[in-house]
């Protein structure tokens, strides 16, 4: 199967925050859209692989996406080593997606780090026609990143404002990890953190006049067909533009 968006996330979690709302919109336009989650979650203070797949699965309902695999890359221990990248671009070859998504590593979750440039590599040379993995050779046109923790200026942002409720749905659905009953408590089960979230969401959402959006990175110069896809924006002041670097 062909997809039209391949997300990739390094925790069973991770696609939810960063960018479920945009992957929720997407699959009700009717694209074909999908998630790889890079690790089990195994590492995670709550939860285990089987407590996580099971929640990832129940999320991926709720967003209504086509796929969701799990690779089983050892969980706080990701790499983008030639190993590592194998199963990475065998998936992306297998899907063929024309848009990939994958972590922007501001925060410092070293997983978080790895996984930016693991999927950026990976998307690469899975174009490369004798690189050693299985599949035809694929490059995806379009890599897009997401934000998971602190801030950056957006490239793009993407108003997600009819499914944001959907989105904390799916994000609940992982309890192990946001609901504190039962479980350790973290810095991911303190409301605190949720709220968090919703106010970037919402902030982001208000430069572009909407009441919640995502934003989006990229270091591809972006074309587009149809110039009545795009919405404005306030224009970012020099001072913003030196605070993005
Ligand atoms: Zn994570």
């Amino acid at each position: 199967m062909q997809l039209d968006i391949l997300a990739f996330g390094p925790h069973p979690d991770d696609v939810e925050i960063g960018i479920g709302g945009t992957l929720i919109k997407h699959a009700r336009m009717g694209y074909r859209v999908g998630i790889v989650d890079l690790t089990a979650g195994e590492a995670g203070t709550n939860g285990t692989a089987e407590v996580r797949r099971r929640e990832s699965l129940a999320a991926a309902e709720i967003m209504g996406v086509a796929v969701r695999d799990c690779l089983g890359l050892p969980d706080a221990r990701l790499e983008a080593t030639e190993a590592m990248l194998v199963p990475v671009i065998e998936v992306i070859r297998r899907y063929r997606p024309r848009i990939v998504l994958g972590p922007l590593s501001l925060d410092g979750h070293p997983d978080h780090q790895r996984a930016e440039q693991l999927v950026k590599d990976a998307a690469h040379k899975a174009g490369f026609r004798k690189y050693p993995a299985g599949g035809e050779s694929y490059r995806p046109p379009v890599i897009l990143q997401y934000l998971l923790g602190s801030y950056r200026e957006p490239d793009l942002v993407v108003d997600i404002t009819p499914y944001y409720e959907d989105k904390m749905r799916a994000i609940a659905a992982h309890a192990s990890q946001f609901d504190v009953r039962g479980n350790v408590e973290t810095y991911v089960n303190d409301p605190a953190f949720l709220h968090a979230i919703r106010a970037r969401d919402m902030f982001c959402g208000s430069m572009v006049q909407a009441v919640y959006g995502e934003p989006l990175y990229t270091s591809h110069q972006l074309a587009i067909d149809d110039l009545m896809g795009l919405r404005g924006w306030r224009r970012m002041n020099e001072e913003r533009r030196q605070m993005r670097g």
